[in-house]
């Protein structure tokens, strides 16, 4: 284990320079709204926040679809703006037009023991998941690319689940054990907790792309309540008059995220058999579509303008690129590789 006492400690209550990515996922739904974007939003009005797309991580299980990712590029961007994110406050660029970050990637590959990677809780069980054709030398290395999204935006904190917290456990490691060799050089990323509740999708499940269960922002107020009558429930609820357990039902998660004033209402009348399924649905439906009334408008007019997503990705990516030009020179004459 390396000495990390040494390394340059984020300004505590200070505006901050904060990283966060998401993979091309293209159309977003309610659970990336809930589970990340609001919290970007909130955060790019504090700090000087970088987001990343981040599309060569898509290519670690998505790599014989690469043809996709552009598309998946612009319609999730798309997504971001709508949901608030004002490029005049934060910087939103492209990954993989950023060569300097696949340069760092390979440098800091060379001080990583393969072991620490192998220990990922998440490599194992997504090759469980997903099959071993994943199993490739990118997706063992995932953990590396993604500490340098971090430190070569020199970002001080990153947004995180309670879940990912070993994920930032290791790129603070892996940051310790370059800056042990070569001298304080990366900063060592600190954890900005944040909540990220378990969005449920349709089915149940949580909330998924891969699932196709999710309710989408880009889509009609009619297309939500259609995919909403279709929405698991209580099992055992099958009458009106059957006492219910909103506790375990997604619609009672909506309706406590986006009609919370009538929750404890909602909840007690279903637990007494004075509410059935069929009404609280449509009930729901109405307060997710009036809270997701503004978005959409915002997506239809930035829709309309084609070029707008592919500027501001031009704009942030050449902010981005200057950054990780910097770093990239510091890394490399702390290496001795320079000039
Ligand atoms: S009444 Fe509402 S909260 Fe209760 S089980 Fe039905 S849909 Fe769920």
């Amino acid at each position: 284990m390396t000495d990390s006492s040494s390394a340059p400690k984020p300004v505590a209550n200070a505006r901050k320079r904060i990283m966060a990515g998401m993979r091309p996922t293209g159309k977003l739904h309610v659970g990336h709204l809930l589970g990340a974007l609001n919290t970007f939003v909130d955060l790019s009005r504090r700090h000087d926040c970088y987001f990343e797309v981040a599309d060569l991580h898509a290519l670690t299980t998505k790599f014989e679809r690469s043809d996709e990712i552009a598309a998946d590029t612009r319609t999730m961007v798309m997504g971001w703006l709508a949901a608030g994110l004002d490029p005049e406050q934060c910087t939103i660029y492209v990954q993989s037009r950023i060569p300097e970050i696949s340069e760092l990637y390979t440098l800091l590959s060379m001080v990583v023991p393969v072991s620490w990677l192998e220990r990922v809780p998440t490599y194992k069980d997504q090759i469980g998941e997903l099959g071993s054709e994943i199993a490739t030398h990118g997706f063992l290395g995932y953990p590396v690319l993604q500490t340098v999204d971090i430190a070569i935006m020199r970002g001080q904190g990153v947004p995180v689940g309670q879940d990912q917290l070993p994920h930032l456990e290791l790129s603070r490691e892996i940051v310790r054990r370059f800056n042990h060799h070569y001298g304080t050089v990366l900063l060592e990323p600190e954890a900005i907790l944040s909540e990220t509740p378990y969005v449920p999708g349709t089915d149940g499940r949580k909330m998924s792309k891969s699932y196709d269960n999710g309710l989408m922002l880009a889509e009609t107020d009619d297309e939500t309540l259609t995919r909403i009558k279709t929405m698991y429930t209580d099992p055992t609820k099958i009458h009106k008059t059957d006492p219910g357990h909103p506790e375990a039902c997604p619609v009672f998660f909506f309706q406590t995220a986006f009609n919370p004033s009538m929750a404890p209402d909602i909840a007690h009348r279903c637990r007494a058999g004075k509410l059935g399924c069929v009404e609280d649905k449509a009930d729901m439906a109405r307060h997710l579509n009036a809270a997701l009334a503004p978005l959409r408008e915002r997506l239809r007019a930035i829709a309309a303008k084609p070029r707008f997503v592919d500027e501001i990705l031009a704009d942030g990516t050449k902010k981005a690129r200057a950054t990780a030009q910097a770093t990239l020179a510091q890394v490399k004459a702390a290496m001795g590789l320079s000039g």
